[in-house]
C-alpha cells in the first residue's frame, strides 16, 4: 500500500517536472496562440484565420512575444476581452482596439468589421504587412516578433468609404485597407459585410421606384411635363415632383424596399443596408408644369427636389432612425436651395466632382467650383457625400496625372466641411497612373484624413519599389512641378492635348529617370515589373507622340507648309453613337487595290435628325467649357471626298477637341505640343452619300470622315 503510494507520488512528480519543462520550453520558443469566442461569428472566424496566416508568414517559428512570454491573441468577442471591459457593446460601430494585458492581446472592435480592422491594424502597423492590391502584398521576411506592450485603438473617420475598382475586385483588399464598401463587388458576411445601399440601387433611382414604362399610361401625371407632353424614363425625363399624392406613393415604395433590403441582408447574414437612394434620373429634362415651375422659381431646382425628398422619407426616418436617404445635387440641381429649404437630418446630399482639375489641389483656383460647392452645401445639409474620381477616362486614360501630393488635403477639406462619405470611381488598376500608390493614399485618407501623408508616400516608395523608390519619387515630383509651372488642367475626360505640358525633351528625361530607377532593382523581377508600371503612363504618352507627333510635310492641294495630320487610319478618334459610328475601309480613299484606307463611317440612315443637313464641324474648349469655332453647311460641297474648312481658328491654350456632326458624334480629342494657343486652318476630308444628302441617290445614307488636319497660319 505504502509502496504503491510512493510509486504514484513518483509518477506524479515526473509528470509535474515534464509539464514544467514543457512550459519553460514553450515559454522559450514563444509560440503564439490565437483564441476566439466559443461560437465565432463569420467575420471573427476570418479575423482569427487572417491573423494566424500572416503571423505564420512573418513570425519565424511562430515566435511572437509580448514582454518575455509568448503571446495569446484574443480575437473578437471573447471571455477574456469581456473580462477587461472590451465587449462588443463597449465599442462604436467600426471602432477597433489592439491592447495587451501582459502576454494576452485583445484584438476586438465594434459592429461586424471592428475586429477585422483590429487584426489588420496589428498586422500592418506592428508586423509590417502591406496589402497593395488584389494578389499583390508584401509580408516582411520571417523573424521572431517581440512587443513590449500593445495599446492602440481607433475608428475610421468617414462613414462611407467606397472605392470602385472593377466589378470583380476582391472585397478582401478593401476590408484589409479598412474601406467599408467595394463598388459592385459585394463584401460578404465573412468579411463583415458593407456599409451599403439598399434596393433598388445606389443612384438615379426615381425610375426604378416608379418606372415610366410600367405606370406611364395609368399615371401620366406622375411624370415630367416637357413640351406639353408627359414623358419619363431613366434617360428621357424626370418626374413631376409637385404632383399631389406622389410623395405617398414613393413612401410606400420606400417601405417595401427597406423591408426587402433587410430580408435580403438577413438571408446573407450581413448587416442590413444603411442607406437608401431616391435620386433624379440621369437626364436633364425636368418638369415644366405650372406648380413645378413655380416651386423652382421659389426654391431653386435643388429646393424643389429636397422638399419632395424630405416628405418622401419623413415616416421612414422616424421608424428607422439609423437609416440615411440619399439624393443628388447634380447638373441643374447643383446650386443650393433658396427660401429656407434644407435637407432633413436623415437626408444625404451627394455632390459630384466632375469639373475638377484632376492634377491640382482642391485649393487651386482651377478647383474653385467644387471647393465652393462643398462650402455652400454644408450650410443646407447635415450629411454630404461626394461622388469623386481617381481615374481619368477618354483619350487621356492611363496618361500621367501627378495628383498624389493633393489627395490628402482634398479629403481633409471634405472632412472639415461636413462630407461624410464617398463613392470614389477609380477603375482600371491595370492602366491607371500610379494606381497602387493612389489607392493606398485614398484608403488612408478615408480612414484618417488628418494623418501626415508624407510617411505613407515614403513607406510606399521604399516598400513597393525597394532601391528604386527614391528615383521613382524624384520623377513623380518633377512631373508634379512641371504640371504646376505650366498650369496644365487635366479634366476627368482628358484630351491628349491636356498632357502637352510635357514636351518631347521632358519625355526623354523621364525615360532616362525611369531607366535609372529600373537599373537599381535589376534582377528582381517583381520590383522591375513595378518600376515598369510606374513608368507606364509616361511610356503611353511617349508612344502616342511617336505615332502622331511628327508634322506632315507640305502636300499639294492640302497645305503649303508642314501641318498636323490626323488620318482616320490611326484610329485616334473618339466615336459616340454606338454601332452607328465606326471605322471601315473605303475603296474611294487610299489605294483601291488594298481595299482602300480606313475612314470613320457615320450611318445616317436612322431617324436621328441630327444627321440631317446642315452638317456641322467645330472646336470645343474642354477646360474652359466653351465653343471656340463652328461652321455649318446647308448641303454637301459635292460628291466624293471634299475638304470642309472651319477657316482660321486660334486654338485654346488648354484642352480642346474637334468635332463633326451636329450631335458631335465624331470627335478628335488629340492635340500635340505646338498646337495649343496657335492659329491654324482646321479642316476635315468628308464624303456624303445617300438620299438624305443627294435626293434620288440609291447609295446608303452615310457621312465618312477620312482625315482632319491643322495647318499653321501664323
Ligand atoms: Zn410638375
Amino acid at each position: 500500500m505504502f509502496r504503491q503510494k510512493k510509486r504514484m507520488f513518483a509518477t506524479w512528480r515526473i509528470a509535474l517536472i515534464a509539464t514544467t519543462l514543457a512550459l519553460v520550453l514553450s515559454g522559450c520558443s514563444k509560440q503564439f496562440e490565437v483564441r476566439g469566442p466559443d461560437a465565432p461569428k463569420p467575420w471573427e472566424k476570418t479575423a482569427a484565420e487572417e491573423l494566424t496566416h500572416y503571423l505564420e508568414l512573418c513570425a519565424e517559428g511562430r515566435q511572437v512575444a509580448v514582454g518575455w512570454r509568448s503571446a495569446v491573441f484574443h480575437v473578437g468577442d471573447t471571455a477574456f476581452a469581456r473580462s477587461k471591459g472590451l465587449s462588443p457593446s463597449s465599442f462604436k460601430d467600426e471602432e477597433w482596439c489592439v491592447k495587451s494585458f501582459g502576454r494576452d492581446v485583445v484584438l476586438a472592435g465594434g459592429g461586424t468589421r471592428g475586429t477585422l480592422y483590429a487584426v489588420y491594424h496589428f498586422l500592418e502597423d506592428d508586423c509590417g504587412v502591406r496589402w497593395w492590391m488584389d494578389g499583390d502584398e508584401d509580408v516582411p521576411s520571417a523573424k521572431p516578433l517581440k512587443f513590449d506592450t500593445l495599446d492602440r485603438c481607433g475608428k475610421p473617420f468617414f462613414l462611407c468609404r467606397n472605392i470602385y475598382r472593377f466589378s470583380t475586385s476582391d472585397p478582401r483588399t478593401a476590408i484589409r485597407n479598412r474601406l467599408n464598401d467595394n463598388g459592385d463587388s459585394p463584401i460578404p458576411a465573412e468579411l463583415g459585410g458593407a456599409f451599403t445601399y439598399g434596393p433598388p440601387y445606389l443612384a438615379h433611382t426615381w425610375d426604378k421606384y416608379l418606372p415610366f414604362d410600367k405606370h406611364g399610361k395609368e399615371h401620366p401625371e406622375w411624370y415630367a411635363l416637357v413640351g406639353g407632353k408627359r414623358i419619363g424614363g431613366q434617360n428621357v425625363a424626370q418626374m413631376c415632383l409637385t404632383c399631389p399624392g406622389l410623395t405617398d406613393v414613393f413612401s410606400r415604395c420606400l417601405d417595401e424596399f427597406i423591408a426587402k433590403g433587410e430580408a435580403d441582408a438577413g438571408a446573407k447574414g450581413v448587416p442590413a443596408p444603411r442607406i437608401y437612394d431616391i435620386s433624379m434620373n440621369d437626364n436633364m429634362r425636368f418638369c415644366e408644369c405650372t406648380n413645378c415651375t413655380a416651386a423652382t422659381a421659389k426654391y431653386g431646382h435643388s429646393g424643389r427636389q429636397l422638399n419632395f425628398m424630405n416628405a418622401v422619407v419623413e415616416r421612414a426616418a422616424k421608424e428607422h432612425p439609423d437609416l440615411l436617404f440619399s439624393t443628388f445635387a447634380y447638373y441643374y440641381s447643383e446650386p443650393p436651395p433658396s427660401n429656407g429649404v434644407r435637407a432633413a437630418d436623415s437626408v444625404v446630399v451627394r455632390l459630384c466632382n466632375t469639373r475638377q482639375n484632376m492634377a491640382a489641389s482642391i485649393f487651386d483656383e482651377d478647383n474653385r467650383f467644387m471647393h465652393d460647392q462643398v462650402l455652400e452645401w454644408n450650410k443646407f445639409a447635415q450629411n454630404l457625400f461626394v461622388w469623386d474620381y481617381g481615374i481619368t477616362y477618354g483619350k487621356g486614360k492611363g496618361y500621367p496625372v501627378p495628383n498624389e501630393p493633393y489627395i490628402f488635403e482634398k479629403f481633409r477639406f471634405y472632412a472639415d466641411n461636413g462630407v461624410k462619405g464617398f463613392l470614389l470611381e477609380h477603375e482600371d488598376p491595370g492602366c491607371s497612373d500610379m494606381y497602387e500608390l493612389k489607392y493606398r493614399l485614398e484608403c488612408k485618407a478615408m480612414e484618417d484624413p488628418y494623418q501626415d501623408p508624407g510617411p505613407i508616400i515614403a513607406d510606399f516608395m521604399s516598400r513597393y519599389y525597394g532601391a528604386a523608390g527614391g528615383k521613382v519619387l524624384e520623377a513623380r515630383r518633377l512631373l508634379d512641378r512641371l504640371r504646376r509651372e505650366r498650369k496644365a488642367f487635366i479634366t476627368w475626360f482628358p484630351t491628349t492635348g491636356e498632357f502637352n505640358f510635357l514636351n518631347d525633351e521632358d519625355l526623354v528625361e523621364f525615360e532616362r529617370m525611369f531607366g535609372a530607377a529600373a537599373e537599381c532593382v535589376k534582377g528582381d523581377a517583381k520590383l522591375e515589373k513595378r518600376v515598369e508600371r510606374a513608368y507606364a503612363s509616361i511610356r503611353r504618352l511617349t508612344e502616342f507622340r511617336r505615332k502622331f507627333g511628327t508634322k506632315h510635310p507640305p502636300e499639294n492641294g492640302v497645305a503649303d507648309k508642314p501641318f498636323f495630320d490626323f488620318p482616320a487610319r490611326e484610329k485616334g478618334y473618339t466615336l459616340h453613337d454606338g454601332d452607328n459610328v465606326g471605322y471601315v475601309k473605303d475603296p474611294d480613299f487610299g489605294d483601291p487595290l488594298e481595299g482602300g484606307e480606313t475612314v470613320v463611317r457615320v450611318k445616317a440612315d436612322g431617324d436621328a435628325s441630327y444627321y440631317d443637313l446642315p452638317f456641322e464641324l467645330g472646336v470645343y474648349a474642354v477646360a474652359d467649357r466653351r465653343g471656340v469655332a463652328s461652321k455649318r453647311w446647308e448641303k454637301p460641297l459635292g460628291t466624293g471626298y471634299r475638304w470642309y474648312s472651319l477657316g482660321k481658328v486660334t486654338l485654346p491654350a488648354r484642352s480642346f477637341y474637334f468635332y463633326a456632326t451636329r450631335k458631335w458624334t465624331t470627335q478628335l480629342a488629340i492635340s500635340l505640343p505646338g498646337m495649343n494657343g496657335g492659329t491654324f486652318e482646321v479642316k476635315a476630308l468628308v464624303k456624303f452619300t445617300g438620299p438624305r444628302f443627294f435626293p434620288g441617290s440609291t447609295e446608303p445614307d452615310e457621312i465618312r470622315i477620312a482625315r482632319v488636319i491643322y495647318s499653321p497660319m501664323d
